[in-house]
């Protein structure tokens, strides 16, 4: 499933292969996928240009002439840039024809993903009560400490929240708490303005270094990108067998219905 460093990653990708690009026509062809109905998507997307690439929590925005798509890839979704020519698969549900020939091609095996329209300068600083972006200033451990007051669940579970931060998913929430020396199904009552201020440094660079795995990874691309796993065969303690500080076995626990990895030696 995609995360933050994957979803900045697809959508730099875009960016680079398909920017100023016009949107010619536009076919769905699975009618769930967009929101609105699907010909009065189409018809609202042709003309339009993709201007400007924006990125909300694991949300793509596509800032285009007049208005503004939006599309959230949920556990499968992926894009592809191909040419008319290069056979179409039955798990391509948008296509967008753009004016250089190629075509956009939106493919999703689970059929989760949405896309929708909005105006040309939504403000989606408070879109669907999504908390700060992990990189803002707003994410600090004064932040942390007044959102967890009053709250009991485990740690993993409030990495998940996406009111409390955006953009984090089961990986990255492990591999966090993992570097933070902190058990996942710790209560978040439990823990020190240490831990607070080690939560925003190493969600900072976990995703740094994560959105870097996957421009190094992204640039072998040429018409084509999927978004798995780019990050995950460097992961300490998520889908291990055994920590990669100390050797120990890593236990798993499902935390909130997620499986949660960790080193008990390692994480207290
Ligand atoms: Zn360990």
């Amino acid at each position: 499933m995609p995360e933050l460093p994957e979803v900045e990653t697809v959508l730099r990708t875009l960016e680079h292969m398909i920017k100023g690009r016009r949107i010619e026509h536009v076919d769905v062809r699975y009618a769930k996928t967009v929101e609105d109905d699907p010909a009065v998507f189409a018809k609202r997307l042709a003309g339009e240009h993709f201007n400007g690439f924006e990125r909300r929590g694991k949300y793509l925005i596509f800032r285009m002439d007049t208005l503004t798509l939006v599309s959230h890839l949920r556990m499968e979704g992926r894009y592809y840039v191909q040419k008319p020519s290069d056979p179409i698969n039955r798990h391509m549900h948008v296509i967008f024809d753009l004016d250089d020939g190629s075509q956009l091609r939106y493919h999703d095996t689970r059929k989760f993903g949405r896309m929708f329209l909005c105006d040309k300068d939504y403000d989606f600083s408070h879109f669907n009560n999504l908390g700060p972006e992990p990189f803002d200033e707003a994410f600090s451990q004064e932040y942390i400490h007044a959102y967890r007051k009053g709250r009991s669940g485990p740690l993993k579970s409030l990495l998940l929240d996406q009111h409390f931060v955006a953009g984090i998913g089961n990986i990255y929430a492990d591999e966090i708490l993992s570097a933070c020396g902190l058990r996942p199904g710790r209560s978040c009552r439990r823990i020190t303005k240490k831990d607070e201020e080690n939560i925003v440094l190493e969600t900072r660079r976990i995703l740094t270094e994560a959105i870097a795995a996957g421009g190094t990874t992204i640039r072998t691309y040429t018409s084509s990108l999927g978004v798995t796993g780019l990050f995950q065969n460097e992961c300490c303690v998520h889908s291990q067998k055994v920590c990669r500080r100390c050797g120990s076995d890593i236990h798993m626990k499902f935390i909130g219905g997620r499986s949660s990895y960790y080193c008990p030696h390692c994480q207290k």
